[in-house]
């Protein structure tokens, strides 16, 4: 499994900003290639202003599914509202914020 940095509260990724049940994916950043479980996580423990995705670049395996610990694509992850691997659901609150990690 990947290295999460951050604020990591447990070994499902949720953080301490983000800890709900569904909280459970960890975002690879594209300006450092580490996992984080949010960009409050990268903005507290980061050096340098986050990078986001581009549209052509949403093949990359940049999701971490914190249950099952798979990588899924960028693509995968907006696409679905559960990991494909594990069924686990994903927070559809988190749609809210995908500006913030994808350029959309
Ligand atoms: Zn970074
Ligand atoms: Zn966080
Ligand atoms: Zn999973």
């Amino acid at each position: 499994m990947p290295t999460i940095y951050g604020l990591t509260v447990d070994e499902e990724t949720r953080c301490e900003h983000y800890h709900q049940t569904e909280d459970v994916i960890a975002i690879k950043f594209k300006c450092c290639s580490k996992y984080y479980p949010c960009y409050k996580c990268h903005q507290a423990c980061a050096d340098h202003s986050m990078k986001r995705w581009g549209k052509h670049e949403f093949d990359q395996y940049a999701i971490l599914c914190g249950v099952c610990k798979t990588e899924l694509t960028i693509y995968q992850y907006l696409n679905s509202n559960k990991c494909p691997a594990c069924a686990a659901p994903f927070n559809p609150g988190c749609a809210n914020h995908y500006h913030l990690y994808f350029d959309l």
